[in-house]
């Protein structure tokens, strides 16, 4: 266990200036209790408590003045077997995509569509990853978390976690928990392979005819979903981002009928209560946006939905407002429809701030 000033600018793909006043990793559970119990004794002067993991979901502040807990447990058990599937539990530290890309590589399957997410496996439950037709609530099992106000740790299982469409109860209660391990169901029969997403089926059976083989497996799959993402999104390391920023706004079937008629090449798709989910990529790009943005801010040229800092370890989170801004009153103004950010915008108190940062 560590605790020091710390500059962030490197442990956040957004490379987003940030300098933490403490940081504390946790490499076993035992230091977390051992942390808190000595935090809770030192009320009077102690900050509040902010839990990162590969900062690729989040918009640091330039001065965090909080206490940063970095879990950074690693470990991956085989807890039960049969012939139809494995039980495995994840420490938290664990990198996502090494975790997939080593499941696949056991024939433990069901994780294949979610490759090249970037992230530890202890932060995948805050905002249910999913890609391509799959979601992690479709093989977790279970989280074993720490209650950080009752300093209390608990079993959740997948219904405790109340997921839904990017979100569970760990999103809804910030810096409440600290997910420490991650328990999986997954399958050991290749047939349960989902290839029917998108452009996903045709590049996994070229793989797989590139093989010789007349079926395609999950690892071919998984092939194709990192080749299709390396083609669409930029990487963090070549160009800093934080994955998709907006999310797709839901509106009244109405109010798309209508954009339909001065738009009829707008894209949406269905949604249950006659609503629509409008791709907030095309409305980007229809504003004049894709390429553009304020800089060093500015949306991805092959993919508007990607913000991305052209200045990495200088610009600020004040940079991204400014730019979020910009492009968020451009459709505005052009669709009469409210973009919303995906990121989790982080304070300064280590509180998770939301639109009010945006005119
Ligand atoms: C290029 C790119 C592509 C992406 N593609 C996708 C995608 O296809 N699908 C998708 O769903 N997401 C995607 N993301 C978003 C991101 O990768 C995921 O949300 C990922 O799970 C974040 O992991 P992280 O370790 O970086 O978390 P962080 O960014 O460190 O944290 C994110 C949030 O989780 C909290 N948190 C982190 N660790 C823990 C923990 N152990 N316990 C409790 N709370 C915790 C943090 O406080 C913060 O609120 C993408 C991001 C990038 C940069």
């Amino acid at each position: 266990m560590s605790s020091q000033l710390v500059d962030l600018s490197h442990g956040n793909t957004m490379a987003l200036a940030c300098v933490a006043d403490s940081v504390v990793t946790l490499t076993n559970e035992a230091q977390l209790d051992v942390f808190m119990t000595s935090y809770s004794e030192n009320t009077e002067h102690n900050l509040p408590l902010f839990v990162l993991s590969g900062g690729s979901n989040v918009l640091l502040p330039a001065a965090l003045e909080a206490i940063v807990l970095q879990p950074q447990m690693r470990g991956i058990t085989l807890m039960a077997q049969t012939d139809k599937y494995v039980d495995i539990e994840v420490m938290a530290g664990e990198n996502w995509h090494d975790l997939v890309v080593h499941t696949v590589s056991q024939g433990w399957y069901g994780l294949e569509n979610l490759a090249l997410i970037p992230g530890l496996t202890g932060a995948a439950p805050v905002q249910n990853i999913g890609a391509y037709g799959v979601q992690l609530e479709d093989c977790l099992q279970y989280v074993r978390a720490y209650h950080l106000p009752t300093r209390t740790w608990h079993h959740l299982t997948r219904v405790d976690c109340e997921f839904g469409y990017r979100d569970s109860i760990f999103k809804q209660s910030p810096n409440t928990w600290l997910i420490s391990c991650v328990g999986f169901r997954l399958h050991t029969d290749a047939k349960k392979i989902l290839a029917s997403y998108g452009d996903v089926r045709a590049v996994t059976e070229r793989y797989a005819e590139q093989q010789g083989r007349l079926q395609a497996e999950p690892a071919d799959v998984m092939q194709a979903i990192i080749d299709i993402r390396q083609q669409k999104l930029p990487d963090p390391k070549q160009l800093p981002n934080c994955g998709s920023f907006f999310q797709n706004p839901i509106i009244p079937q109405e109010q798309f009928t209508a954009l339909q008629t001065t738009y009829p090449a707008i894209v949406g798709y269905s949604m249950p209560d006659a609503m629509v989910k409008v791709a907030a990529g095309w409305l980007i790009e229809q504003a004049g946006l894709k390429g553009g943005g304020i800089a060093p801010i500015v949306t991805h040229q092959q993919q508007a939905l990607v913000l991305t800092n052209h200045t990495p370890y200088q610009a600020t989170q004040d940079d991204v407002a400014t730019a979020q801004r910009y492009i968020s009153n451009a459709v505005y103004e052009k669709f009469a429809i409210q973009l919303s950010r995906e990121p989790v915008w982080v304070n300064a108190d280590g509180s998770i701030g939301y639109d009010e940062h945006v005119a």
